[in-house]
């Protein structure tokens, strides 16, 4: 052993390599001082390891919903600056008490609200855009053993004025401080402890995944593992920000929680940095699913803007969509799905535009739900579609629909089979077993 090793175990100085870590913490892990001193200890784990850290944070669990609520009892009809300057103080008492406990426990630590960083957006009130962040000054303080707290989830509009980022906004002003300040992880903390195979309470034997490509991630997330905000990972994408999922639930001192390569804990990260890769990584589900079918529609150009056009504009938000070739080349099937909540609503759109698109009937079916395989060495890989077709025949469970794309088959069934049917296969790709 070194005599250097030995000294910094002397002096108590860190041992191993420093990183800079963006840490964030969600409202259940906020939601009361008790569970914010837990953060701190987590934090306060980091910062003891030598590592340079920024930590945002949610408004406590509730807190927002119950800011949104006052804005629409106030009116009905508000301004949206207003609205922001309202459901933005959540984050700006989390970040502060945090800030306060940390300096409790001898932690160098300063809130920041989202327009002292600044964090600059577009315009867009309650659905802002983050544009830019200046880090430099982030960075500086990092030199100085500074820890920054941040108020997730806010920035501030080229009006002067605070604007949020939309719900679940705090997971994307987390990356987006991350690839500021070049972290070498973005951790999210959260009340589950990473992503799964599948969703645990419906298959127990559902796995925690070790590692999760960006585009796996944002087909699972945008298909019911609701752990991260679908935007939060497109941006890690394009910034490739290493995001690593585990939960603050865990003991912040527990062996292994400060381990800086293999924490307990999903990381999302590129493609190259996943060597092993499974063919298919998980089963991701959506309940709750409506299928609308237009029949003998006329075969022309034009037709599918003439149906998708008027439902966009109607901020209906379309998923599968399914065109069958037409057999006489005069007139074609169409069938799409919409959440079974927007399926009254898309009918009347339709039947208004009736006469512009053209079509003989419209029929309809809520109550369905969405499977999806998903896997990025499918892109490689023959055979797993007519796998999960064979599987699902075999517990006599109808397929209604089917789309693919290079890394994902979504198969549209009967809503009470959709249990049977993740369960079915999450074995059949064996992924049940380690
Ligand atoms: N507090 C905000 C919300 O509840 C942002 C977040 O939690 O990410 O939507
Ligand atoms: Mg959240």
């Amino acid at each position: 052993m070194s005599g250097w090793f030995v000294l910094t175990i002397v002096l108590g100085v860190p041992v191993g390599p420093m990183a800079r870590i963006v840490m964030k913490f969600g409202g259940t892990s906020v939601a009361d001082l008790d569970r914010i001193r837990n953060v701190a200890r987590h934090v306060k784990r980091e910062t003891d390891d030598g590592h340079q850290v920024a930590v945002v944070v949610s408004a406590m669990a509730g807190r927002t919903n119950e800011l949104v609520s006052w804005t629409r009892e106030a009116s009905p009809l508000h301004d949206a600056r207003e609205y922001d300057a309202v459901v933005a103080a959540g984050e700006q008492v989390s970040s502060g008490l945090l800030a306060i406990v940390l300096q409790s426990m001898g932690v160098n630590a300063r809130s920041w609200q989202g327009w002292q960083i600044p964090i600059q957006t577009d315009n867009a009130h309650g659905a802002a855009r983050i544009l830019d962040i200046d880090g430099s000054d982030l960075v500086r303080r990092f030199g100085e053993g500074q820890v920054a707290v941040v108020a997730g989830f806010q920035g501030i509009g080229p009006d002067n004025r605070i604007a949020t980022l939309g719900r679940g906004g705090s997971d994307t002003s987390a990356v987006a401080l991350a690839a500021a300040v070049e972290a070498d992880r973005c951790d999210i903390y959260t009340d589950v402890d990473g992503v799964y195979t599948t969703d645990p309470r419906i298959e127990p034997a559902a796995r925690r995944l070790k590692k999760v490509a960006f585009e796996e991630m944002l087909e699972l997330a945008s298909l019911g593992a609701k752990v991260l905000q679908v935007r939060s990972v497109e941006l890690a994408m394009v910034h490739k920000v290493r995001m690593f999922v585990r939960s603050s639930f865990d003991e912040p001192d527990a062996p292994g929680m400060g381990d800086l390569d293999n924490p307990p804990g999903t990381l999302i990260c590129d493609e190259d940095e996943i060597v092993e890769q499974e063919v298919v990584t998980g089963i991701a589900y959506a309940k709750d699913e409506a299928q609308i079918s237009l029949r003998r529609l006329a075969d022309r150009p034009g037709v599918s803007a003439a149906i998708f056009g008027p439902l966009s504009k109607a901020h209906i938000n379309v998923d599968m969509i399914v065109q069958n070739i037409s057999e006489d080349g005069s007139s074609t099937d169409m069938t799409f799905t919409v959440p079974s909540g927007d399926m009254e609503k898309s009918l009347t759109v339709l039947n208004d535009a009736r006469e512009a698109i053209g079509f003989d009937v419209v029929q309809s079916e809520s109550g369905l739900a969405k499977i999806s395989v998903i896997g990025i060495g499918m892109r490689s890989h023959a055979g797993v579609a007519a796998t999960a077709f064979q599987a699902l025949a075999d517990k006599g469970i109808n397929i209604k629909a089917i789309t693919t794309s290079e890394i994902k088959i979504s198969i549209l069934i009967d809503g009470p089979y959709a249990e049977l049917a993740v369960r079915t296969l999450h074995s059949v790709y064996g992924l049940d077993k380690t």
